[in-house]
Protein backbone atom coordinates (compact mmCIF):
# COMPACT_ATOMS: atom_id res chain seq x y z
CA UNK A 1 0.00 0.00 0.00
CA UNK A 2 0.81 3.32 -0.45
CA UNK A 3 3.84 4.44 2.11
CA UNK A 4 2.04 7.58 3.64
CA UNK A 5 -1.32 5.48 4.98
CA UNK A 6 -1.84 6.92 7.99
CA UNK A 7 -4.73 8.28 10.32
CA UNK A 8 -4.19 11.97 9.54
CA UNK A 9 -3.95 10.96 5.66
CA UNK A 10 -7.14 8.77 4.68
CA UNK A 11 -6.75 10.49 1.05
CA UNK A 12 -3.52 8.50 0.33
CA UNK A 13 -4.20 7.37 -3.45
CA UNK A 14 -3.75 11.17 -4.69
CA UNK A 15 -5.52 10.96 -7.50
CA UNK A 16 -7.24 13.93 -7.08
CA UNK A 17 -4.35 16.47 -7.80
CA UNK A 18 -3.09 16.35 -11.96
CA UNK A 19 -3.73 13.23 -14.03
CA UNK A 20 -1.36 10.34 -12.81
CA UNK A 21 -0.07 8.08 -15.89
CA UNK A 22 -1.47 4.69 -14.88
CA UNK A 23 -1.66 1.27 -16.23
CA UNK A 24 -4.29 -1.03 -15.59
CA UNK A 25 -3.79 -4.81 -14.69
CA UNK A 26 -6.02 -7.77 -15.01
CA UNK A 27 -5.66 -11.92 -14.40
CA UNK A 28 -7.64 -14.20 -16.50
CA UNK A 29 -8.15 -16.79 -14.61
CA UNK A 30 -9.15 -20.26 -15.22
CA UNK A 31 -12.36 -20.35 -17.09
CA UNK A 32 -12.63 -17.17 -17.31
CA UNK A 33 -13.13 -15.87 -21.32
CA UNK A 34 -10.37 -12.94 -22.38
CA UNK A 35 -13.55 -10.90 -23.52
CA UNK A 36 -14.50 -10.66 -19.90
CA UNK A 37 -11.50 -9.52 -18.45
CA UNK A 38 -11.29 -7.00 -21.61
CA UNK A 39 -14.77 -5.56 -20.13
CA UNK A 40 -13.78 -5.84 -16.74
CA UNK A 41 -10.66 -3.18 -17.98
CA UNK A 42 -12.98 -1.56 -19.33
CA UNK A 43 -14.59 -0.80 -16.33
CA UNK A 44 -11.66 -0.10 -14.80
CA UNK A 45 -10.26 2.23 -16.64
CA UNK A 46 -13.57 3.83 -16.54
CA UNK A 47 -13.04 4.04 -12.57
CA UNK A 48 -9.45 5.34 -12.98
CA UNK A 49 -10.51 8.15 -15.14
CA UNK A 50 -13.31 8.89 -12.96
CA UNK A 51 -10.56 9.07 -10.29
CA UNK A 52 -8.71 11.69 -12.59
CA UNK A 53 -5.68 8.92 -13.86
CA UNK A 54 -4.78 8.72 -17.54
CA UNK A 55 -4.63 4.83 -17.97
CA UNK A 56 -1.43 4.53 -20.74
CA UNK A 57 -1.72 0.56 -21.40
CA UNK A 58 -3.43 -2.67 -20.25
CA UNK A 59 -1.75 -6.22 -18.78
CA UNK A 60 -3.71 -9.11 -18.73
CA UNK A 61 -1.85 -12.24 -17.91
CA UNK A 62 -3.36 -15.82 -17.54
CA UNK A 63 -2.74 -17.85 -14.35
CA UNK A 64 -4.59 -20.77 -12.83
CA UNK A 65 -4.96 -18.50 -9.56
CA UNK A 66 -2.99 -15.34 -8.53
CA UNK A 67 0.92 -15.47 -7.46
CA UNK A 68 1.15 -15.25 -3.82
CA UNK A 69 4.23 -13.39 -3.57
CA UNK A 70 3.85 -10.88 -6.45
CA UNK A 71 0.15 -11.90 -7.80
CA UNK A 72 1.36 -11.77 -11.20
CA UNK A 73 4.21 -14.52 -12.46
CA UNK A 74 7.92 -13.30 -12.46
CA UNK A 75 8.22 -12.64 -16.26
CA UNK A 76 4.92 -10.71 -16.13
CA UNK A 77 6.23 -8.41 -13.43
CA UNK A 78 9.31 -7.46 -14.97
CA UNK A 79 7.88 -7.14 -18.59
CA UNK A 80 5.46 -4.99 -16.85
CA UNK A 81 8.47 -3.03 -14.73
CA UNK A 82 10.09 -2.47 -17.87
CA UNK A 83 7.11 -0.39 -19.39
CA UNK A 84 6.72 1.46 -16.17
CA UNK A 85 9.75 2.65 -16.48
CA UNK A 86 10.08 3.75 -20.00
CA UNK A 87 6.66 5.39 -19.80
CA UNK A 88 7.20 7.19 -16.30
CA UNK A 89 3.92 5.66 -15.25
CA UNK A 90 3.19 6.90 -11.80
CA UNK A 91 0.75 4.22 -11.04
CA UNK A 92 -0.40 0.43 -11.44
CA UNK A 93 -3.70 -0.14 -10.97
CA UNK A 94 -5.28 -3.63 -10.50
CA UNK A 95 -8.82 -5.50 -11.26
CA UNK A 96 -8.42 -7.62 -7.89
CA UNK A 97 -7.89 -6.98 -4.48
CA UNK A 98 -4.36 -7.37 -3.54
CA UNK A 99 -3.09 -9.03 -0.35
CA UNK A 100 -0.95 -6.40 1.54
CA UNK A 101 1.97 -8.98 1.05
CA UNK A 102 1.48 -8.65 -3.14
CA UNK A 103 0.76 -4.94 -2.90
CA UNK A 104 4.13 -4.75 -0.95
CA UNK A 105 6.19 -6.56 -2.89
CA UNK A 106 4.99 -5.53 -6.30
CA UNK A 107 5.67 -1.58 -4.71
CA UNK A 108 9.13 -2.32 -4.16
CA UNK A 109 9.33 -4.22 -7.82
CA UNK A 110 8.07 -1.29 -9.46
CA UNK A 111 8.89 1.66 -7.17
CA UNK A 112 5.38 3.52 -8.19
CA UNK A 113 1.81 3.02 -6.22
CA UNK A 114 -0.14 -0.11 -6.17
CA UNK A 115 -4.10 0.27 -6.29
CA UNK A 116 -6.28 -2.31 -6.47
CA UNK A 117 -10.55 -2.25 -7.39
CA UNK A 118 -11.49 -1.69 -3.83
CA UNK A 119 -8.98 1.33 -3.12
CA UNK A 120 -9.63 3.10 -6.00
CA UNK A 121 -13.66 3.02 -5.59
CA UNK A 122 -12.74 4.44 -2.18
CA UNK A 123 -10.68 6.92 -3.71
CA UNK A 124 -14.09 8.02 -6.08
CA UNK A 125 -16.76 7.95 -3.33
CA UNK A 126 -14.11 9.71 -1.03
CA UNK A 127 -14.24 12.80 -3.21
CA UNK A 128 -17.58 12.62 -4.32
CA UNK A 129 -19.26 12.88 -0.94
CA UNK A 130 -21.20 15.50 0.04
CA UNK A 131 -23.17 15.28 3.02
CA UNK A 132 -22.05 14.35 6.19
CA UNK A 133 -23.29 11.11 5.94
CA UNK A 134 -21.75 10.37 3.03
CA UNK A 135 -18.80 11.42 4.30
CA UNK A 136 -18.91 9.40 7.69
CA UNK A 137 -19.52 6.51 5.67
CA UNK A 138 -16.52 6.38 3.19
CA UNK A 139 -14.50 7.18 6.20
CA UNK A 140 -15.79 4.22 8.28
CA UNK A 141 -15.40 1.90 4.73
CA UNK A 142 -11.76 3.60 4.55
CA UNK A 143 -10.47 2.77 8.19
CA UNK A 144 -11.95 -0.66 7.78
CA UNK A 145 -10.42 -1.16 4.75
CA UNK A 146 -7.40 0.23 5.86
CA UNK A 147 -7.44 -1.93 9.57
CA UNK A 148 -6.40 -5.21 8.45
CA UNK A 149 -4.00 -3.82 6.05
CA UNK A 150 -1.58 -2.52 8.63
CA UNK A 151 0.55 -5.59 9.10
CA UNK A 152 1.70 -5.23 5.79
CA UNK A 153 2.62 -1.86 5.68
CA UNK A 154 4.56 -2.04 9.07
CA UNK A 155 6.35 -5.17 7.21
CA UNK A 156 7.15 -2.89 4.41
CA UNK A 157 8.50 0.26 6.20
CA UNK A 158 10.86 -2.24 8.29
CA UNK A 159 12.05 -4.10 5.75
CA UNK A 160 13.08 -0.70 4.09
CA UNK A 161 14.85 -0.07 7.59
CA UNK A 162 16.69 -2.75 7.05
CA UNK A 163 14.68 -5.75 7.29
CA UNK A 164 14.39 -6.44 10.50
CA UNK A 165 11.98 -9.55 11.17
CA UNK A 166 8.16 -9.50 11.78
CA UNK A 167 8.93 -8.57 15.62
CA UNK A 168 10.84 -5.36 16.60
CA UNK A 169 10.53 -2.39 17.92
CA UNK A 170 7.73 -0.96 15.14
CA UNK A 171 5.42 -3.76 16.60
CA UNK A 172 4.32 -1.27 19.15
CA UNK A 173 4.33 1.25 16.89
CA UNK A 174 1.89 -0.96 15.00
CA UNK A 175 -0.71 -1.71 17.56
CA UNK A 176 -0.90 1.95 18.40
CA UNK A 177 -2.26 2.74 14.79
CA UNK A 178 -4.52 0.25 14.74
CA UNK A 179 -5.75 1.63 18.38
CA UNK A 180 -6.10 4.70 16.82
CA UNK A 181 -7.95 3.28 13.85
CA UNK A 182 -9.90 0.97 15.65
CA UNK A 183 -11.60 3.86 17.68
CA UNK A 184 -12.49 6.34 14.75
CA UNK A 185 -14.12 3.09 13.29
CA UNK A 186 -16.08 3.06 16.77
CA UNK A 187 -16.19 7.07 16.43
CA UNK A 188 -17.88 7.08 13.04
CA UNK A 189 -20.32 4.11 13.95
CA UNK A 190 -21.39 6.65 16.50
CA UNK A 191 -21.76 9.51 14.62
CA UNK A 192 -23.30 7.32 12.06
CA UNK A 193 -26.02 6.18 14.63
CA UNK A 194 -26.93 9.66 15.31
CA UNK A 195 -27.70 10.83 11.77
CA UNK A 196 -29.17 7.57 11.01
CA UNK A 197 -31.73 8.28 13.96
CA UNK A 198 -31.97 11.99 12.30
CA UNK A 199 -32.93 10.53 9.20
CA UNK A 200 -35.29 8.07 10.13
CA UNK A 201 -37.33 10.90 12.12
CA UNK A 202 -37.12 12.65 8.77
CA UNK A 203 -38.42 9.79 6.57
CA UNK A 204 -41.42 9.37 9.36
CA UNK A 205 -42.02 12.36 8.76
CA UNK A 206 -42.48 12.07 4.87
CA UNK A 207 -45.72 9.76 6.20
CA UNK A 208 -47.55 7.70 4.00
CA UNK A 209 -47.24 8.67 0.67
CA UNK A 210 -45.86 5.46 -1.53
CA UNK A 211 -42.12 5.87 -2.49
CA UNK A 212 -40.17 4.63 -5.75
CA UNK A 213 -36.32 4.51 -5.65
CA UNK A 214 -34.23 4.74 -8.80
CA UNK A 215 -31.83 1.60 -8.88
CA UNK A 216 -29.07 0.59 -11.46
CA UNK A 217 -25.70 -0.23 -12.03
CA UNK A 218 -23.69 3.59 -11.56
CA UNK A 219 -24.26 5.26 -14.84
CA UNK A 220 -27.33 3.84 -16.13
CA UNK A 221 -29.32 7.30 -16.14
CA UNK A 222 -31.03 7.36 -12.78
CA UNK A 223 -30.22 10.76 -12.26
CA UNK A 224 -31.31 11.58 -15.74
CA UNK A 225 -34.42 9.96 -15.13
CA UNK A 226 -34.78 12.02 -11.99
CA UNK A 227 -33.65 15.47 -13.42
CA UNK A 228 -36.06 14.74 -15.87
CA UNK A 229 -39.28 12.93 -14.04
CA UNK A 230 -39.13 15.64 -11.28
CA UNK A 231 -37.80 18.73 -13.34
CA UNK A 232 -35.07 18.93 -10.66
CA UNK A 233 -31.67 19.08 -11.48
CA UNK A 234 -29.57 16.41 -9.46
CA UNK A 235 -25.98 15.78 -10.33
CA UNK A 236 -25.88 13.56 -13.74
CA UNK A 237 -22.27 12.92 -15.78
CA UNK A 238 -20.57 10.79 -17.78
CA UNK A 239 -18.69 8.97 -14.56
CA UNK A 240 -18.99 6.70 -11.98
CA UNK A 241 -20.91 7.27 -9.03
CA UNK A 242 -21.33 10.96 -9.84
CA UNK A 243 -23.61 10.64 -7.46
CA UNK A 244 -23.21 9.66 -4.04
CA UNK A 245 -26.20 10.66 -1.95
CA UNK A 246 -29.45 10.07 -1.87
CA UNK A 247 -32.10 12.70 -3.01
CA UNK A 248 -35.42 12.51 -2.28
CA UNK A 249 -38.00 14.98 -4.56
CA UNK A 250 -41.81 14.90 -4.11
CA UNK A 251 -43.48 14.69 -7.26
CA UNK A 252 -47.75 15.13 -8.15
CA UNK A 253 -49.04 13.35 -11.41
CA UNK A 254 -52.81 13.86 -12.38
CA UNK A 255 -53.04 15.13 -8.18
CA UNK A 256 -51.41 11.89 -7.21
CA UNK A 257 -48.43 12.78 -5.03
CA UNK A 258 -45.56 9.97 -4.40
CA UNK A 259 -41.91 10.17 -3.43
CA UNK A 260 -38.65 9.54 -6.03
CA UNK A 261 -35.49 8.61 -4.82
CA UNK A 262 -32.17 8.46 -6.79
CA UNK A 263 -29.52 6.95 -4.67
CA UNK A 264 -25.96 5.66 -5.23
CA UNK A 265 -25.41 2.92 -8.42
CA UNK A 266 -23.99 -0.66 -8.13
CA UNK A 267 -21.06 -1.86 -9.75
CA UNK A 268 -18.98 -5.12 -9.91
CA UNK A 269 -16.83 -5.75 -6.96
CA UNK A 270 -18.54 -3.18 -4.98
CA UNK A 271 -16.01 -3.36 -1.92
CA UNK A 272 -17.95 -5.22 0.82
CA UNK A 273 -17.11 -2.44 3.42
CA UNK A 274 -18.46 -0.18 0.99
CA UNK A 275 -22.04 -1.41 0.92
CA UNK A 276 -21.71 -2.35 4.77
CA UNK A 277 -21.40 1.27 5.85
CA UNK A 278 -23.64 2.81 2.79
CA UNK A 279 -26.70 0.11 4.69
CA UNK A 280 -28.31 3.37 6.05
CA UNK A 281 -28.03 5.34 2.73
CA UNK A 282 -29.64 2.39 1.31
CA UNK A 283 -32.50 2.68 4.02
CA UNK A 284 -33.73 4.49 1.30
CA UNK A 285 -34.38 1.56 -0.96
CA UNK A 286 -35.49 -0.74 2.20
CA UNK A 287 -38.48 1.54 3.04
CA UNK A 288 -39.35 2.25 -0.67
CA UNK A 289 -42.39 0.63 -1.98
CA UNK A 290 -41.54 0.05 -5.78
CA UNK A 291 -38.31 -0.68 -7.22
CA UNK A 292 -37.27 1.31 -10.49
CA UNK A 293 -34.06 -0.23 -12.14
CA UNK A 294 -32.52 1.41 -14.61
CA UNK A 295 -30.37 -0.20 -17.10
CA UNK A 296 -28.05 1.03 -19.87
CA UNK A 297 -29.48 -0.47 -22.76
CA UNK A 298 -26.83 0.69 -24.76
CA UNK A 299 -23.69 -1.15 -22.85
CA UNK A 300 -22.29 -4.09 -24.23
CA UNK A 301 -22.29 -6.01 -20.88
CA UNK A 302 -26.44 -4.72 -19.65
CA UNK A 303 -27.40 -7.98 -18.85
CA UNK A 304 -23.98 -8.64 -16.70
CA UNK A 305 -25.10 -5.14 -15.11
CA UNK A 306 -28.86 -6.20 -14.57
CA UNK A 307 -27.29 -9.73 -12.51
CA UNK A 308 -24.83 -7.15 -10.29
CA UNK A 309 -27.86 -5.31 -9.33
CA UNK A 310 -30.44 -8.10 -8.63
CA UNK A 311 -27.84 -9.80 -6.82
CA UNK A 312 -27.06 -6.72 -4.64
CA UNK A 313 -30.74 -6.12 -4.29
CA UNK A 314 -30.98 -9.66 -2.94
CA UNK A 315 -28.00 -9.11 -0.49
CA UNK A 316 -29.81 -5.98 1.03
CA UNK A 317 -33.08 -8.18 1.17
CA UNK A 318 -34.80 -5.67 -1.00
CA UNK A 319 -35.07 -8.13 -4.12
CA UNK A 320 -38.97 -9.19 -3.56
CA UNK A 321 -40.30 -5.73 -3.84
CA UNK A 322 -42.19 -5.03 -7.14
CA UNK A 323 -40.15 -3.55 -9.51
CA UNK A 324 -39.83 -2.34 -12.77
CA UNK A 325 -37.37 -2.72 -15.98
CA UNK A 326 -36.29 0.80 -17.29
CA UNK A 327 -33.81 -0.09 -20.47
CA UNK A 328 -32.22 3.48 -21.31
CA UNK A 329 -30.10 5.03 -23.93
CA UNK A 330 -32.39 3.59 -26.15
CA UNK A 331 -30.84 6.10 -28.81
CA UNK A 332 -27.52 5.09 -28.39
CA UNK A 333 -28.37 1.16 -28.80
CA UNK A 334 -30.30 1.75 -31.85
CA UNK A 335 -26.81 3.91 -32.95
CA UNK A 336 -24.85 1.52 -32.06
CA UNK A 337 -26.74 -1.97 -32.90
CA UNK A 338 -28.76 -0.79 -35.97
CA UNK A 339 -27.89 -0.46 -39.18
CA UNK A 340 -29.46 2.85 -40.91
CA UNK A 341 -31.41 0.92 -43.62
CA UNK A 342 -33.32 -1.60 -41.46
CA UNK A 343 -37.08 -1.16 -41.35
CA UNK A 344 -38.65 0.13 -38.86
CA UNK A 345 -41.24 -2.94 -38.17
CA UNK A 346 -37.75 -5.25 -38.12
CA UNK A 347 -35.88 -2.70 -35.33
CA UNK A 348 -39.66 -3.31 -33.57
CA UNK A 349 -39.64 -6.88 -33.54
CA UNK A 350 -35.72 -7.33 -32.18
CA UNK A 351 -37.10 -4.93 -29.67
CA UNK A 352 -40.01 -6.78 -28.47
CA UNK A 353 -37.82 -9.89 -28.20
CA UNK A 354 -35.83 -8.54 -26.09
CA UNK A 355 -38.33 -7.13 -23.89
CA UNK A 356 -40.41 -10.54 -23.91
CA UNK A 357 -36.98 -12.08 -22.95
CA UNK A 358 -36.41 -10.09 -19.53
CA UNK A 359 -39.61 -9.64 -18.63
CA UNK A 360 -40.15 -13.32 -18.65
CA UNK A 361 -36.78 -13.95 -16.84
CA UNK A 362 -37.41 -11.39 -14.08
CA UNK A 363 -41.39 -11.45 -14.44
CA UNK A 364 -40.89 -7.66 -14.43
CA UNK A 365 -42.11 -4.61 -16.67
CA UNK A 366 -40.39 -3.44 -19.30
CA UNK A 367 -40.00 -0.56 -20.71
CA UNK A 368 -37.20 0.61 -23.63
CA UNK A 369 -36.68 4.83 -22.83
CA UNK A 370 -34.23 7.44 -23.53
CA UNK A 371 -33.82 9.75 -20.77
CA UNK A 372 -31.70 11.90 -22.70
CA UNK A 373 -33.91 12.39 -26.25
CA UNK A 374 -37.23 11.74 -24.39
CA UNK A 375 -38.31 8.74 -26.23
CA UNK A 376 -41.27 6.60 -24.53
CA UNK A 377 -41.04 8.71 -21.34
CA UNK A 378 -45.05 8.35 -21.47
CA UNK A 379 -44.97 5.40 -21.74
CA UNK A 380 -43.15 4.56 -18.69
CA UNK A 381 -44.93 7.92 -16.88
CA UNK A 382 -48.13 6.01 -17.54
CA UNK A 383 -46.89 2.35 -16.13
CA UNK A 384 -45.83 3.82 -12.83
CA UNK A 385 -48.59 6.09 -12.54
CA UNK A 386 -51.04 2.76 -12.45
CA UNK A 387 -48.42 0.38 -10.25
CA UNK A 388 -48.58 3.67 -7.73
CA UNK A 389 -52.57 3.88 -7.65
CA UNK A 390 -52.44 0.44 -7.14
CA UNK A 391 -50.11 0.39 -4.33
CA UNK A 392 -52.44 3.20 -2.86
CA UNK A 393 -55.14 0.48 -3.24
CA UNK A 394 -53.78 -2.08 -1.91
CA UNK A 395 -52.21 -0.26 1.13
CA UNK A 396 -55.53 2.18 1.78
CA UNK A 397 -58.24 -0.35 0.91
CA UNK A 398 -61.35 1.59 2.67
CA UNK A 399 -59.85 5.63 1.05
CA UNK A 400 -60.89 6.11 -1.81
CA UNK A 401 -59.17 9.59 -2.27
CA UNK A 402 -56.04 9.77 -0.31
CA UNK A 403 -54.24 12.60 -2.45
P1 LIG B 1 -26.40 7.48 -12.98
O1 LIG B 1 -25.04 7.15 -12.53
O2 LIG B 1 -27.23 6.24 -13.14
O3 LIG B 1 -27.10 8.50 -12.13
O4 LIG B 1 -26.27 8.08 -14.45
P2 LIG B 1 -26.38 9.61 -14.94
O5 LIG B 1 -27.79 10.06 -14.91
O6 LIG B 1 -25.37 10.41 -14.22
O7 LIG B 1 -26.00 9.44 -16.47
C1 LIG B 1 -24.78 8.91 -16.87
C2 LIG B 1 -24.45 9.37 -18.27
O8 LIG B 1 -25.35 8.78 -19.21
C3 LIG B 1 -24.58 10.88 -18.46
O9 LIG B 1 -23.53 11.31 -19.29
C4 LIG B 1 -25.91 11.04 -19.15
O10 LIG B 1 -25.96 12.19 -19.94
C5 LIG B 1 -25.95 9.79 -20.01
N1 LIG B 1 -27.32 9.39 -20.34
C6 LIG B 1 -28.36 9.26 -19.50
N2 LIG B 1 -29.48 8.88 -20.16
C7 LIG B 1 -29.14 8.77 -21.46
C8 LIG B 1 -29.86 8.42 -22.65
O11 LIG B 1 -31.05 8.14 -22.67
N3 LIG B 1 -29.14 8.38 -23.81
C9 LIG B 1 -27.82 8.71 -23.86
N4 LIG B 1 -27.22 8.66 -25.03
N5 LIG B 1 -27.11 9.05 -22.76
C10 LIG B 1 -27.76 9.08 -21.58
MG1 LIG C 1 -26.46 9.35 -10.40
Amino acid sequence: MAQDWNTSKQKNTGLRKEKEKAVVIGLITKGMEERTMSDYLDELEFLAMTAGAEVVERFTQKLAHPKSKLFLGEGKVQEIGEFIEENKIELAIFDDDLTPKQANNLEKEWEIKIVDRSMLILDIFADRAQTAQAKTQVELAQMQYLLPRLRGLWTHLERQKGGIGMRGPGEQEIETDRRIIRDKISKLKKKLEKIDLQNAVQRKNRGTMIRLALVGYTNAGKSTLMNLLSKSEVFAENKLFATLDTTVRKLVWDRMPFLLSDTVGFIRKLPHHLVESFKSTLDELRESDLLVHVVDFSHPNYEDHIETVQKTLFELGVSDKPCVLVFNKLDLFEKNEFDAYLDDETKKYILEGIKTKFEEKYQQDLVFISAIERIQIDTLKGLLKSLIEDLYETRYPYITKYW
